[in-house]
């Protein structure tokens, strides 16, 4: 009888066990946010959405707004079906009800994913650059908050005046870690190198930074500021989690299209997005991740 009880007692663990992994499997629905950018975005929507569902673990719908000067008032986009939104969008002003339902979303908890252009977007929305930690270009200034880089072992935040946003020619990089606990980093490398591709610099905003993930050197050489920056965090923004990339500027089409097929801004996107959404991160890191001297590339945007 006791024998009995142990085995049905385990029974009830292991199909509990069961349903929380095959739980865990169930993709996660994702918003891709596009439409209007200074990029190509007919490009970068593609190729993010592809990443995402190549990987297996995100199923993706867009909302693509009315194009530049167009009326906004009809784009009001429902949240709640999401566990997590990407920003790929930097334009026109959302309407009124969309901004608010994108706060409630975030400040309920919502993942997102700040992908690039989209810390362009919204100079003038305080919240939105909350939610960014850090932006550039659009009239940013010492007004917006302070300059922030890596000096000496840590973030300084850098009151000087000046435009917020720039970065020098496009070139292969190589990214720092400076901050291992998040669950985005386990098995990470110290250093790898990053594929041809813009360095913002000179960033400046409210500088809520939460885990500094990965910086890197803007060589003066390539007209970059001489300092290292902030490329990859997450940020402190309530119950909100939040992951930021500055990587992956769109080429003019998928076959050319470099820095969004660097295998290490994918597996970082992915990585970011998953924690974003979920809180944790059950993808390996795959056998063709860059090494401090290779980049490696993914053309088609699928796992090798
Ligand atoms: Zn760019």
């Amino acid at each position: 009888m006791k024998h009995l009880s142990l085995l049905s007692s385990l029974l009830v663990v292991l199909s509990l066990l069961l349903a929380c992994s095959v739980s865990a499997r169930k993709p996660i629905k994702t918003l891709i946010i596009t439409g209007q950018n200074n990029h190509n975005w007919q490009v970068s929507h593609v190729a993010l959405k592809q990443i995402l569902e190549n990987s297996g673990r995100f199923t993706v719908d867009f909302a693509i707004s009315p194009s530049k000067g167009q009326d906004m008032s009809k784009f009001i986009i429902d949240f709640t079906p999401y566990q997590l939104v990407v920003l790929d969008y930097n334009g026109d002003s959302w309407p009124e009800e969309t901004n608010h339902r994108f706060l409630t979303y975030v400040q309920n908890g919502g993942g997102v994913v700040v992908y690039h252009a989209a810390d362009n977007a919204f100079s003038k929305w305080p919240e939105y650059n909350e939610i960014c930690a850090l932006g550039g270009w659009e009239g940013r200034n010492e007004k917006s908050g302070p300059y922030v880089y890596w000096e000496d072992g840590k973030l300084v935040k850098d009151s000087s005046v000046g435009p917020g946003g720039s970065h020098g020619k496009q070139h292969e990089f190589v990214l720092t870690r400076r901050y291992q606990e998040n669950p985005i980093m386990k098995g990470l490398p110290y250093q790898w190198r990053h594929a041809k591709d813009e360095l913002y610099d000179h960033m400046r905003g409210p500088g809520n930074i939460k885990d500094i993930l990965y910086t890197a050197f803007a060589e003066k050489d390539m007209n970059g500021s001489g300092r290292e920056e902030p490329l990859i965090f997450t940020v402190d923004y309530g119950k909100a989690r939040i992951f930021h990339t500055m990587l992956g500027h769109a080429g003019e089409s998928l076959e050319n299209n470099i820095a969004m097929q660097c295998t290490g801004f994918q597996v970082l996107f992915l990585r970011g997005a998953e924690w974003a959404a979920t809180g944790k991160v059950t993808q390996k890191i795959p056998a063709d991740f860059p090494t401090a001297t290779q980049c490696t590339y993914r053309l088609n945007y699928k796992e090798k």
